[in-house]
């Protein structure tokens, strides 16, 4: 760590699928098999694309977090988000949910009802990012912002247009708030686009393409859809893409790491096994709620 200079693509992680909630197919770089977490980041999956038949769709049925938040990032389609402190949220395309699990909540996540009925694509993202000791059992809840609401940038060169999440990007701050430093960005880049930002050298660094090919680092290592290439050292972050190329796209993850123990069990993230023990005890006695539907 506190290495100057352009970092190195160190890794790159062909993302596995799997099925996840009532049985949705998810691209998932990590975790993976050599690669647990990139801290402070557990979990990325994305979610589709996939093209439902009216009436099709499927989502995740109530479930618990604690110790940890979600993110859910919708690229095209609509998610009902319900959950045991009573709200009930509408997430459309290009909306975030920056939820915190923290204590104990339970929630659904199921297709918002105007796209269960007609059908459509289906395509998005969830990032669960870890909470700091301290700070693992906050109060649950989220923040909700709307696809006109989060800040966008336009790199130096014009060609690359960034939806700042969180974190900042050529000078435009995001408006979500977060426990540790985190950023967390989706960029849209022309062919021929070329950046290099400064990233704080403490940072962790990754990058998950999920449209085209997008060069990293010194030696320009090419990353292509369905992959996440991990950052090294440095204290800058360079990318390109081809002249001749298409559209490109990749989500930016970087934070500062925690540094402290994870012990996972499902959707509890915590420190320790007997943390997790706990968790169990507590929502199966009814302790992170349930979701009352009228
Ligand atoms: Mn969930």
């Amino acid at each position: 760590m506190g290495a100057s200079g352009s970092r190195p693509v160190v890794q790159i992680v062909t993302a596995h699928q799997q099925k996840e909630g009532a049985g949705f197919v998810v691209r998932r770089p990590v975790p993976t098999h050599g690669l647990e977490h990139i801290d402070p980041f557990l979990m990325l999956d994305e979610v589709g694309p996939v093209t439902y038949a009216p009436g099709a769709a499927i989502g995740a049925p109530d479930h618990p977090h604690r110790g940890f938040q979600t993110v859910s990032y919708i690229l095209s389609g609509q998610k009902l988000h319900e959950d045991s402190t009573g709200k009930t949220q509408l997430i459309g395309p290009g909306d975030v949910q920056w939820m915190t699990a923290g204590a104990g909540i339970v929630h659904s996540e199921l297709p918002g009802p105007t796209f269960k009925s007609t059908g459509g694509l289906a395509h998005g993202f969830q990032i669960w990012v870890n909470l700091p000791t301290r700070d693992k059992y906050a109060t649950p809840g989220y923040q909700y912002i709307h696809a006109n609401d989060i800040p966008k940038a336009v790199s130096t060169d014009g060609r690359i247009d960034i939806t700042v999440i969180a974190g900042e990007a050529f000078g435009v701050t995001a408006s979500i708030g977060t426990y540790t430093p985190i950023w967390l960005q989706d960029w849209r880049m022309q062919p021929g686009a070329t950046a290099q930002i400064e990233t704080d050298s403490s940072f962790n660094v990754a990058a998950y393409v999920f449209e085209g090919e997008v060069r990293f680092g010194p030696d320009e290592t090419p990353v292509t859809r369905g992959q996440m290439a991990v950052m090294g050292n440095g204290s800058q972050l360079q990318v390109n893409t081809d002249p001749k190329a298409t559209v490109s796209r990749l989500l930016l993850l970087a934070g500062a790491p925690l540094n402290e123990p994870v012990a996972r069990y499902g959707p509890f993230v915590m420190n320790t096994q007997e943390e997790l023990v706990a968790a169990v005890q507590d929502y199966q006695a009814g302790r992170m709620g349930t979701i009352v539907r009228e």
